[in-house]
C-alpha cells in the first residue's frame, strides 16, 4: 500500500499572489491614502498632516489617474479603474455601478499628489488577490496564469458565482484542464468539476486519476461533492484496475504477437521448455501489481519496465524473445493499445 503525500490546505490570505502574471505582491506597493471620513480626525491634530488611513493601492493599471471608479477590497486595497470595461465584462458589476452612480454625486477624492473628480467607489467582498486576478482577466492584458488549485477555485468561484464573468469563467476551466492540475491533483480537479457540473472535465481527471492509485488522502474538495460522485471515481478505477491485470494476463495477446516474436528470433534461440512462454509468464506476474495500483499503460508499458525483466528470466531464449516485444506490432503494442482502450469502454 502506497502512502500518497497529502496536499495540505492552508488558510488563505488575502494578498497571495501566486500568479505568473501578477509578480509584484500588493504588500510591497502600499500608497496613503487620505481616509475622508471626518469622523474618523482627531480634532485636536494638526489637520495638516494627520493620516487617519493607511490605504494601499492596487498596482498598474489599476491605479490610473484616469480612472472613474474604485473597488475597495476586503483589507481596504483600493484599484482604481475604468467602469466601461468592468459593465461590459460583467454583468453583476455593470448593475452595481449603475446603482452606485445613480446615487452619488460629482465629488472629489484625494489620493496624495493626485487628484481624482466623478469618482464613484464600490465595495468588493473579495480578497486583494480575487480582485487583481478577476482585473487580468477583465482588462485587454495577458491571462494570469494560476499556480495553485485553491487559488483558482476561489477566482472561478467569484467569477461565476458573484459577478458572471463570462471570459475569465471559459479561460479558468482551460486552466483546470491544463497538464499542470490533471497530471498532479486529478481527484482534486475531479471533485471540482463536479462541484461546478463540467461533465468534460470530469472525465479527463478520471482519466488522469487511473496514473494514480486509488486510496488517494481526505482532499478538502470531497467536502463540495457528492458521495454519488465519489463513489463513481473509486468504482471507476477499481473496474478499470482489474480489467487491465485481467487483460495482461489474457495469453491472447501473447498469441496475437507470437508471429511477431518467432520472426526476429535467431536461429540459436531455439530452445525453451516452455514455448517461449517464459519472459511472458514473469511480465505478466510483475505488470498485475502495477495495473492494479495505477491501471493504465505507462509504467507496463515502458522501456524500462521490459528492460528490468531481463534479469528476471532464467531461459536465454527468453530473454531473447523479450527484447522482441518492443518492435512494431510487437507484445507491447499490443499491451498498451488494450489497456489505452479501457477508460473508453467505460464512457471516459
Ligand atoms: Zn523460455
Amino acid at each position: 500500500m502506497r502512502t500518497p503525500t497529502p496536499t495540505p490546505r492552508q488558510k488563505k490570505t488575502n494578498t497571495r499572489s501566486s500568479t505568473a502574471a501578477i509578480s509584484e505582491p500588493l504588500a510591497k506597493r502600499p500608497r496613503l491614502v487620505l481616509d475622508e471620513d471626518p469622523a474618523l480626525l482627531d480634532a485636536d491634530a494638526d489637520p495638516e498632516i494627520v493620516f487617519v488611513g493607511m490605504r494601499r493601492m492596487g498596482p498598474a493599471p489599476f491605479n490610473s489617474p484616469h480612472a472613474d471608479l474604485t473597488i475597495r477590497t476586503l483589507t481596504d486595497t483600493t484599484f482604481m479603474v475604468h467602469r466601461s470595461i468592468l459593465a461590459a465584462a460583467s454583468p453583476v458589476l455593470a448593475a452595481k455601478i449603475a446603482s452606485v452612480a445613480k446615487n452619488s454625486t460629482a465629488r472629489q477624492d484625494t489620493v496624495v499628489g493626485q487628484d481624482f473628480s466623478e469618482l464613484c467607489e464600490i465595495a468588493l467582498p473579495e480578497s486583494d488577490f480575487v480582485v487583481e486576478t478577476l482585473l487580468r482577466f477583465i482588462y485587454p492584458l495577458p491571462d494570469p496564469v494560476l499556480l495553485d488549485l485553491d487559488d483558482l477555485v476561489d477566482v472561478y468561484v467569484a467569477a461565476t458565482e458573484r459577478y458572471s464573468i463570462a471570459y475569465a469563467t471559459a479561460a479558468l476551466q482551460r486552466a483546470l484542464s491544463s497538464p499542470r492540475f490533471l497530471d498532479q491533483d486529478p481527484v482534486r480537479v475531479y471533485a471540482i468539476a463536479q462541484r461546478f457540473a463540467l461533465e468534460e472535465l470530469a472525465k479527463d481527471a478520471t482519466r488522469s486519476a487511473l496514473k494514480h492509485p486509488s486510496d488517494w488522502p481526505n482532499y478538502e474538495e470531497f467536502r463540495n461533492m457528492s458521495a454519488d460522485h465519489y463513489h463513481s471515481l473509486l468504482t471507476t478505477h477499481r473496474r478499470i484496475a482489474r480489467e487491465a491485470a485481467v487483460c495482461v494476463a489474457s495469453p491472447f495477446l501473447f498469441q496475437r504477437a507470437r508471429p511477431v516474436m518467432l520472426a526476429n528470433m535467431s536461429s540459436r534461440a531455439s530452445v525453451c521448455s516452455k514455448s517461449f512462454t517464459c519472459w511472458w509468464e514473469k511480465y505478466v506476474e510483475r505488470a498485475k501489481p502495477v495495473l492494479l495500483d495505477t491501471p493504465t499503460s505507462d509504467k507496463v508499458c515502458s522501456p524500462a519496465f521490459v528492460a528490468g525483466l531481463a534479469t528476471h528470466i532464467a531461459c536465454q531464449s527468453c530473454r531473447e524473445a523479450l527484447l522482441t516485444t518492443v518492435l512494431p506490432n510487437g507484445y507491447i503494442q499490443l499491451v498498451k493499445e488494450a489497456l489505452d482502450a479501457l477508460p473508453a469502454q467505460h464512457g471516459l
